[in-house]
């Protein structure tokens, strides 16, 4: 990713420093977090976004996290977060000035280890999040290298795609589409209310995938390999492949995030066509 010398978002917060507790409202979260949300919920039977608040204690108290404290690495990471997050702004910008509306970017903080958040405590084990309730991605820069060494999946272009999953998570904030799910969930069977999961966060790999379009097509910010680094990556941190990696064997309904293909299909139909109105992964025949 040619990302050096392009401007750098000020909507970046370095919570590094950062600790403490917080309510309990629900995140939407990454990759990681769901490995061990999915191995508890299948052991308890029990719900896993409902378990995120226990985990986040549960991982906070009993992992010892490393924090990278190389001055000059770290601030490398966080130039390059606040680039992805800046190239974000732009492509989000113009999409919603095509739907007669305005853009009102998140703030992305980054952190080390836990960190407070309007969605209670957020922990590093969970991976990368969205806050909805104080319109925030949180993002441990730790996470670089889990990719690279604990999922295979290097480079810069696929911690790129995971900040615009983050983000694609906020557009679905502001359109309204993450709160008229929520209410769709109530009432509906633990099973059935997890492929309502999976559908918005293929939908979020959609519009990373519809971010990497523009940011070939308008900024030039995309090197050959760029997309493949995406895909590996969201290959990598699709549900059948983390439980396969986590227990041997894949159990379907515990899935939040959807199989590492559809992951890989909708990113590459948000790159291929670069058009929002594709992006309907609610639709009956999106699966
Ligand atoms: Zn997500």
């Amino acid at each position: 990713m040619l990302w050096k010398g392009r401007r750098e978002s000020t909507n970046f917060e370095d919570l590094t420093g950062s600790t403490g507790g917080g309510g309990g409202k629900k995140m939407i979260g990454g990759g990681i977090g769901v490995l061990i949300v999915i191995v508890v919920a299948l052991l308890t039977g029990k719900d896993p976004s409902a378990l995120m608040g226990q985990l986040q204690n549960v991982t906070s108290g009993t992992e010892e996290h490393v924090c990278e404290t190389n001055e000059s690495k770290n601030s490398e990471y966080m130039s390059f977060v606040r680039v992805t997050l800046a190239s974000t702004e732009e492509v989000w910008k113009t999409e919603f000035e095509k739907m007669g509306q305005v853009y009102e970017p998140p703030i992305l903080g980054a952190f080390c280890g836990k960190v407070s958040t309007a969605c209670g405590q957020g922990a590093a084990a969970m991976g990368p999040f969205y806050c909805p309730a104080d319109h925030k991605a949180y993002i441990d820069l730790a996470f670089y290298s889990e990719l690279q060494n604990r999922f295979k999946a290097p480079g810069d272009f696929a911690m790129a795609y995971v900040i615009a999953h983050e983000v694609g998570h906020h557009v679905q904030n502001l359109l309204g589409i993450s709160a008229k799910m929520e209410q769709q969930r109530q009432g509906l069977s633990e099973a059935e209310a997890n492929k309502l999961s999976v559908r918005l966060e293929l939908q979020a790999d959609f519009l990373a995938g519809l971010w990497a379009h523009y940011a070939q097509t308008s900024q030039k910010i995309i090197e050959p390999g760029d997309i493949e680094e995406a895909l590996n990556a969201a290959n990598a941190i699709g549900d059948d492949n983390l439980q396969k990696q986590s227990q041997g064997y894949v159990v379907p309904d515990g899935f939040t995030h959807g199989t590492s293909e559809q992951r890989m299909y909708w990113f590459k139909k948000g790159f291929e066509t670069g058009d929002i109105n594709q992006g309907n992964t609610f639709a009956a025949n999106a699966l």
